[in-house]
């Protein structure tokens, strides 16, 4: 096989700004050793997120300059509304100015105490959303998404006997909708096949229960049907993106993701008197319904990257280049979550540094080893971040599992780039054994990953 280039070349760059180790290390005590708390000009390599990070064209940036900013009626919407109308086939388009208020609205309009959502994983946000509202986000992926070295093909689909008990056990009046989130973003980045999305489709028609997308990464989930699923190979990823819509009543997208812009979101569906009441919750907060909190040219920047996301060249190298860090990490012995995911690897740290126990944070003592290595930053996905403390005893509780995560921003490094990333690894494969457990010195009562002070023992 060929190396697969990037489909792009380069007209505008950014300097990224070298550093040695020991500036690293001066600037990791600064931060307490809380990646967070770094400046952004001091990393190298920055794979804290694919989530806003992506390198626009030259056709979005041509777009972000004829973007129309008329309050009401913007020539930049119905170009959006279009686009997504062609892509994702509902009636109602409501943009909003990132995922999070889309789903915001959503539930302040379909959910009521006591209800449940089920979902495959639910993201942090969507929980946390869902929560608000005083309703349980309930997971249901297959039990095959939950081992880290098991491979199959897509481990984020929903465990469809699951969901019919879970229905009738709640009962229909319960649940005021289903979702998927394609990638299973929590659950890996790990793709929902279309029998899956078919299936729990079936369950909820059975039900009369609306079906909605967490769509946040459609387009790298339609490539990987493409790629995994029999009777796809010779479909387009538009296609088959489009029978993927086809079988839900409706979207919540962070366009942050796979349209290819820095900020964005909307809300898509079919239902009319939700879409109202969407509507008018959206003009209390976000803005009038044709920009919806957004600029006339993020509108328009968005309408351009959903004309590219689907492009075969760009998927095709996208899912290879996550898969080629993967290959090449799995060869250095390191452990990762198996197989590649779409936007991001995951390192198993605790199995990787199996001299440190979990509540000596194995996954915050290799992103820390990482920067001062290489100076490139990812995030621990584990004790720091879902870790608890029982609040009578004070006594620490681990996470099930201590990950790193390395998320890829869509455009924006390049194989070279990867290379680097492998040959840090490659030093910190060898020299593992003196890499420091490391404790809290000081943690915010919620969300601790954030501002958390630590020092190494
Ligand atoms: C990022 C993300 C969201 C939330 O979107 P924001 O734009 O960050 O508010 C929701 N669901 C999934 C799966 C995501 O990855």
């Amino acid at each position: 096989m060929k190396t697969i280039i990037e489909p792009f070349r380069i007209k505008s760059v950014e300097p990224i700004r070298m550093t040695s180790a020991a500036e690293r290390l001066e600037l990791l005590n600064e931060a307490h050793f809380n990646l967070f708390n770094l400046h952004s000009e001091h990393v190298l390599i920055d794979l804290l997120t694919d989530s806003g990070t992506s390198a626009m064209s030259q056709e979005q940036w041509a777009a972000i300059m004829r973007g129309d900013e008329s309050y009401a009626g913007s020539k930049s919407f119905f170009e959006l509304e279009e686009r997504v109308k062609d892509i994702f086939g509902y009636k109602h388009l409501i943009p909003t100015h990132q995922g999070r208020a889309a789903e915001r609205i959503l539930f302040s309009v379909v959910a009521r105490p006591g209800m449940v959502i089920p979902n495959n994983n639910h993201f942090d946000t969507t929980r946390a959303n869902i929560e608000y509202q005083k309703c349980e986000a309930v997971d249901l992926v297959i039990d095959e998404g939950t081992k880290p070295e098991l491979l199959h093909p897509f481990k984020g689909n929903v465990d469809v006997k699951k969901l019919r008990k879970l229905i009738e056990e709640r009962g229909r009046s319960k649940i005021p909708m289903v979702m998927i989130t394609v990638t299973n973003n929590t659950g890996g980045g790990q793709p929902v096949s279309m029998a899956n999305i078919r299936d729990v489709s079936a369950v909820c028609h059975e039900y009369g229960l609306p079906l909605f997308l967490d769509a946040c990464r459609f387009a790298e989930n339609a490539y990987f049907i493409k790629l995994r699923e029999p009777g796809y190979e010779d479909k387009t990823p538009l296609e088959i993106a489009r029978e993927m819509f086809s079988y839900a009543d409706g979207v919540t997208m962070s366009a942050k993701k796979d349209a290819l812009v820095n900020m964005g979101g909307f809300i898509a569906m079919n239902n009319d008197e939700w879409a109202a009441k969407c509507r008018n919750l959206l003009i209390l907060t976000e803005g009038f319904p044709t920009y919806g909190g957004l600029a006339g040219r993020d509108l328009a920047a968005m309408a351009q990257g959903l004309s590219e996301i689907l492009d075969e060249d760009y998927l095709r190298y996208r899912l290879a280049s996550t898969e080629y860090l993967g290959r090449h990490l799995d060869e250095l012995g390191v452990p990762c979550v198996k197989p590649s995911g779409g936007h991001a690897i995951f390192i198993d740290a605790r199995a990787f540094l199996d001299h440190i126990e979990p509540l000596q944070l194995p996954g915050q003592a290799l992103a820390c080893a990482l920067y001062e290595q290489g100076g490139i930053r990812s995030v621990e996905i584990g004790t720091v971040m879902f870790g608890k403390v029982n609040p009578e005893t004070g006594e620490q509780l681990a996470a099930p599992m201590d990950l790193v995560r390395l998320a890829i921003p869509r455009r924006v490094y390049t194989q070279s780039h990867m290379d680097y990333v492998i040959e840090v690894f490659a030093d910190l494969a060898k020299s593992r054994d003196s890499i420091r457990p490391m404790a809290f010195v000081d943690q915010p009562p919620f969300l601790r990953h954030f501002t958390a002070k630590f020092k190494r023992l």
